[in-house]
């Protein structure tokens, strides 16, 4: 069968693995593109996989336009990806003939088949939610490698890999404990290296690790620092210690010896996500570190010559303008190498989610109008303090920058538009409230 999948505007690891599974274990004739101007070369297909990762994603007219093309040409189009933790939604606002839940690797086969296993769809105008019988073992042998993809640019990276799913933590924000559930599992180091040799005879030379917590990897009981060292020494080996990056980690499971290993084989940072310098606030994010564990992680990372990125969160619902201070203050202490500053995004299904749409939105931060220094902007809330703190980083870094005027516009246009998708993301699960809360 000829199958498109449509990664919308990167190669997403997702799309990648399930690209291979359908083309090496099940011969189907696949097509990977992440650019959807030409609706056109979708004609050829039998199936259309549309591969999603943000609420946005599924309100985007130009994906809205596609669907209705293709189902006017009569051709099945499915949705997968994290969107589809919410398939209500999904099923409302695009024509398509289902949502492939959750993790897709073993059922989309099998839907291409016929099942309806692990399928959302609309029979005789009811929605019908089969949840996918079993989570995968990440045993999967060959990615589906497109030919342009040393071309791509995540972050610095050419392609993210995936090395385990799951995550121990239960921060109300994220998606990916309750997507990929809370026990680890991690793909086998020979695989990892299979992968990476794969990925490098397509002449990709930048890597990143992905997956919640780096060293959560092949986690059983303990943080297992053997494997997470042996694995990320295995890769570097491979693509070169200049070129592995191995971004997120939570400040409570890192020490000394997986810290070393970061510097000596990858480029040598770290990424945490602090998220707040309140106390109060991180406890609601059930983020379940505090203000002085982060700045420990952080003076650990410094000691062992890592640097340190640190991302912020603002516009919680719960955040007073105190929180907000403390976390300006926390940022003067930490004194990071990079820092990066999102407004609060309700993800559907999430807590948070419930929180925003427990919160009236005079009192949600994404919609209070801004009345104080940057009034002049005609900002939210959240958009000023977004906007304050990545200037306010921006002095205190190790190595401060000075603000250009053009420094300052690129910020405020971030701010603007971080606001600006919030605020539609929101707009959106309030639609949708009674299914989600
Ligand atoms: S530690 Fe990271 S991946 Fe895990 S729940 Fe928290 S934010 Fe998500």
């Amino acid at each position: 069968m000829k199958i498109t999948i449509y990664s919308k505007d990167l190669y997403t690891y997702g799309a990648m693995l399930v690209g291979g599974i359908l083309k090496e274990t099940h011969k189907h004739n696949i097509k990977l593109i992440k650019d959807i101007k030409n609706k056109k070369l979708f004609l050829k297909s039998d199936i259309v996989i549309l591969s999603l990762y943000s609420t946005l994603n599924i309100i985007d007219p130009v994906i809205k336009d596609t669907v209705d093309y293709l189902k006017s040409k009569n051709i099945k189009i499915y949705v997968a990806g994290p969107v589809s933790a919410y398939p209500e939604i999904i099923l409302n606002e695009l024509n398509v003939d289902g949502v492939i839940l959750g993790e897709g690797e073993l059922t989309t086969p099998e839907i291409i088949n016929g099942s309806k296993d692990g399928l959302a769809y609309f029979e005789n105008g009811e929605m019908i939610v089969n949840k996918p019988k079993s989570k995968p073992d990440l045993d999967f042998s060959k990615i589906y490698v497109p030919k342009d993809i040393a071309a791509q640019n995540v972050r610095g990276a050419n392609v993210y890999i995936e090395t385990h799913r799951g995550c121990l933590g239960h921060c109300t924000f994220c998606q990916v404990p309750e997507f990929f559930g809370r026990d680890i599992r991690s793909k086998p180091i020979e695989l990892i290296i299979e992968e990476v040799n794969e990925l490098k005879k397509n002449g990709v030379n930048r890597i990143a690790i992905s997956g919640g917590t780096g060293s959560l990897y092949n986690f059983k009981n303990t943080v297992n620092k053997n494997k997470f060292i042996e694995m990320i020494e295995s890769v570097s080996n491979i693509i070169g210690r200049q070129n592995l990056s191995v971004p997120d980690m939570r400040v409570d499971y890192v020490d000394e010896e997986v810290l070393n290993a970061i510097k000596n084989y990858s480029i040598g940072w770290v990424f945490y996500g602090i998220e707040s310098g309140s106390d109060k606030l991180l406890n609601s994010m059930k983020k379940g570190t505090n203000s002085k564990k982060n700045l420990k992680a952080i003076e650990l990372a410094k000691d062992c010559g890592v640097k340190v990125a640190g991302s912020f969160i603002v516009g919680h619902p719960k955040e007073k303008e105190v929180d907000f201070l403390m976390t300006k203050d926390f940022i003067v202490d930490a004194e990071l190498d990079d820092v990066f500053v999102s407004a609060a995004e309700p993800i559907p299904k999430t807590e948070l989610c419930t929180e925003v749409l427990n919160t009236k939105m005079d009192e949600n931060p994404t919609f209070i109008s801004h009345n104080g220094p940057y009034r002049r902007y005609g900002l939210k809330e959240n958009e000023a303090r977004a906007y304050d703190l990545m200037l306010h980083s921006e002095m205190w870094k190790s190595t401060p920058r000075v603000i250009t005027t053009n420094l300052s516009k690129v910020y405020l246009d971030e701010a603007k538009m971080q606001g600006s998708d919030i605020r539609k993301a929101t707009e959106l699960i309030f639609k949708y409230r009674d299914f989600l809360i």
